[in-house]
């Protein structure tokens, strides 16, 4: 490997008097140069607009290949269910002490950032990486820390992210070459196998997703932005959902676009960057977002530039998850401080690919719950020969594999915030209408908008509700800037049989997924079930 002369090699010290030898570190680097170490470590080129243009050997997370390391604490808290599986101790500490003595004498990239806006719950962490265009991507996504606070910062949690040290399934006792392991009594998350970036931000998420319940402070996978007057909106939802793009609205602020807490004074978000899906990238419909994609500092990942050097984000032959990843201050019309105060609203976003769930209904607080257990999206039918129907995909609470402590736990805290703040909760459906994928068509971003804006604005308030009734959710029967039409989705088919067909097959998998919760929640909540026999 190349390494800058200008670096001295130096023992780095971590966390619990543990050391890489000899190692070149660049800390805290800047923009241009991560910009610099990256091209000339052949992790990618400039961009002719400008964004740090980077491949991946994974182009999206492992969640698989994630565990959380079994000890006295965490045996008793953590959910060990899903998307949670616990590795032992020894398994741990034997790959941290390959990984110290493969990275003896490397170059590596250190940043020291904050994830939480909130001074009061934010963790400081460091982050040590292999590759200079994580590091980049680091600085754009975490809490940069001010002059001030860098002066005296003290890391708690530790990242040592090396994607070129690769595990041994066999003799590690990992399930691949690709590892991400979370320990929480030594505050460190080690990683290897995987060049994605994501898995930096998503690590330390799970992070405070474990340790904020337990201060009374909601973690949550959500969007949020905030009114002229004031008022907070939060966006729940899978990933393709729309949690980016519908927060980054023009006529509101934005706080963040995938992860907040909520305390009792209000929400803050963790990170200091966005993390945007671009694939066919709208320019009109998302004119900030598209920006991002032309800026210098932005990180793009697996978007393929054309012959002129330029994006094309309609070229998806890396991958359909290319992303663009900028600090939040790329978008013009930004909340100070990333911080707000206590919602107004809640909306919960499915991408509906099956077509029969309503583009917005509001939710009573046991349908809420039941919603947020259920935590469901459907992803679209992929190139397969023959298979032309959507699979559903139930999360709970709109994050399994983000969430460490029992669903239970975060919507009871959820359903307390609700309560205490008398927000309103909104179902939208940003997938399909007219039809299942295929034969319908996606709803537009335009109308979405509207259906929100009217929700948000307390327009709907005065509006009649009708209950549908296959899955007992209360539809708007007008709203200012929609054909009606659009409103409810059994008028949007043209074969009614059809729809209600499809509308029973879903309701059916929402129940037969819920069964496992059954036991564990009022029985309200079991009542607002979708009813496959209606
Ligand atoms: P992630 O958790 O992976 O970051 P996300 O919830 O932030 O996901 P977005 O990045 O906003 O999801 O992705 C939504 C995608 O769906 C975008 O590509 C957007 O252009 C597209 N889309 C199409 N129609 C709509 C709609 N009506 N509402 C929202 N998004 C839509
Ligand atoms: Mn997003």
């Amino acid at each position: 490997m190349t390494t800058p002369d200008s670096i001295p090699a130096q023992d780095f010290t971590l966390n619990d008097g543990l050391t890489i030898k000899n190692a070149h570190i660049h800390l805290n680097p800047g923009v241009d140069e991560l910009y610099n170490d990256a091209i000339r470590l052949g992790e990618g080129v400039k961009a002719a607009t400008g964004p740090l243009t980077v491949r991946t050997n994974k182009t999206g997370r492992s969640p698989k290949d994630r565990f959380i390391v079994e000890d006295a604490e965490t045996k008793e808290n953590v959910w060990w269910e899903g998307f949670n599986v616990p590795i032992g101790a020894s398994v741990f500490d034997n790959l941290l002490e390959k990984m110290l003595a493969y990275a003896e004498g490397k170059e590596l990239f250190v940043q020291q950032v904050y994830a939480g806006t909130d001074p009061a719950h934010r963790i400081a962490c460091q982050m040590i990486t292999e590759m200079a265009y994580h590091s980049l991507f680091i600085h754009n996504m975490f809490v940069r820390p001010s002059a001030e606070e860098r002066k005296n910062f003290q890391a708690e949690w530790t990242v040592l992210n090396i994607p070129s040290f690769k595990a041994d399934p066999a003799v590690d006792g990992t399930r691949t070459d690709t590892f991400i392991l979370v320990n929480f009594g030594k505050k460190m998350i080690i990683a290897g196998g995987t060049q994605y970036a994501g898995e930096n931000k998503k690590g330390i998420f799970g992070v405070l997703n474990y340790l904020l319940p337990a201060k009374g402070v909601m973690p949550m996978h959500c969007s949020a932005n905030v009114g002229e007057d004031g008022d907070v909106a939060l966006f729940f939802g899978l990933s393709g959902t729309g949690k980016t793009t519908l927060s980054a609205d023009p006529s509101r602020k934005l706080i963040g676009d995938d992860e907040h807490g909520w305390t009792d004074t209000g929400v803050f978000n963790f990170e200091g960057g966005c993390y945007a899906k671009v694939i066919n990238l709208n320019a009109e419909a998302e004119p900030a977002i598209y920006q991002t994609t032309r800026n210098y500092g932005t990180v793009l990942e697996n978007v393929v530039l054309d012959a002129s050097g330029t994006p094309d984000l309609n070229d998806g032959s890396l991958t359909e998850n290319t992303r663009s990843a900028y600090p939040i201050d790329q978008i013009a019309n930004i909340q100070p401080g990333s911080v707000g105060g206590i919602p107004k609203n809640v909306v919960f976003l499915t991408a509906d690919a099956f077509g029969v769930l309503p583009p917005l209904s509001r939710l009573t607080p046991e349908q809420m719950m039941y919603q947020f257990i259920s935590g469901f999206t459907a992803k679209i039918p992929g190139t397969e020969q023959g298979v032309t129907e959507p699979t559903p995909t139930f999360s709970t609470c709109f994050g399994a594999p983000f969430m460490p402590r029992h669903p239970g736990e975060y919507a009871r805290l959820l359903a307390q915030k609700v309560k205490e703040s008398g927000a309103k909760v909104w179902l939208v459906n940003t997938g399909w209408t007219g039809g299942k994928y295929g034969e319908g068509h996606r709803m537009s971003i335009k109308h979405t908008r509207a259906l929100i804006n009217a929700a948000l604005s307390g327009e709907l308030d005065d509006v009649e509700f009708k209950r549908d009734p296959f899955f007992h959710l209360d539809i708007p029967t007008q709203v200012p800037g929609v054909p009606s039409e659009v409103l409810n989705p059994r008028d949007a088919w043209a074969d009614k049989d059809a729809y209600d067909e499809t509308a029973r097959k879903l309701a059916r998998m929402f129940r037969e997924n819920f069964r496992r919760f059954e036991s564990g929640v009022d029985q309200a909540v079991t009542d607002s079930m979708p009813n496959p026999d209606a």
